[in-house]
């Protein structure tokens, strides 16, 4: 896909990210990898729902500026460690769902077998450990979750999801807030029933038969 396809993409997701509320004022981030070494990334300071096309940036997988006059987001180290980490990964969308957040807050992951198109889309989302914005310490805090999630929450933050192209990993990202919104409810009704085990290995062993491209996610 060309560079311009690219920004619109962004700009579509963004504008969809912020009309659905997952991000507030001028919250969360998204990129997508255009190049092994070479990421296109929003910017600061900037809401994801008026995105233009000179606001974004790109830069290599170390953070420095190739090409754009706009600070890249405060959070593209957490971009680019998912990057160097996982080759297969073409895009990262960075949001604060609410209802998907309000299970990070309250520290219970999304880890049972609730949904069906959850399980073979998100696999289990596990809550990575809270890590201060923009430092270091938030990269670290999903070290051991990245490897074999493409979808994970962190602790009192919000929520990643990662694919193979951003419109991928926007789904996921919707699939999640679906999933994360179920759960809720159920809860509030009193009761969540699973999908038993033997059922959940049929379902999977089904994934290539749903059109289901890429790996299973760990369950
Ligand atoms: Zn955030």
């Amino acid at each position: 896909m060309k560079i311009e396809q690219l920004k619109n993409t962004i700009i579509d997701i963004g504008k969809r990210m912020y009309d659905k509320e997952w991000v507030a004022s001028n919250d969360g981030n998204i990129s997508a990898r255009i190049a092994d070494d070479r990421v296109l990334m929003t910017p600061t300071r900037q809401s994801k729902g008026f995105l233009q096309p000179d606001m974004l940036t790109i830069i290599d997988l170390e953070g420095n500026i190739i090409e754009g006059t706009y600070q890249p987001s405060s959070e593209s180290l957490m971009h680019l460690t998912i990057y160097r980490s996982r080759p297969d990964v073409r895009a990262v969308v960075h949001a604060h769902p609410p209802i998907s957040t309000a299970f990070a807050v309250a520290g219970i992951p999304l880890d049972r077998y609730i949904l069906p198109e959850a399980i073979l889309e998100l696999g289990k989302v596990p809550i990575a450990p809270y890590g201060t914005p923009g430092t270091p310490e938030l990269s670290a805090s999903f070290s051991g979750i990245i490897d074999s999630h493409d979808c994970f929450l962190l602790k009192n933050h919000g929520a990643v999801a990662v694919g193979e192209d951003l419109m991928t990993a926007y789904y996921k990202m919707d699939s999640l807030e679906m999933l994360a919104k179920v759960v809720f409810h159920a809860k509030l009704l009193g009761n969540v029933d699973e999908i038993p085990k033997d059922k959940v290995d049929i379902l999977v062993n089904r994934r290539s038969a749903y059109g289901i491209k890429g790996r299973q996610p760990e369950l």
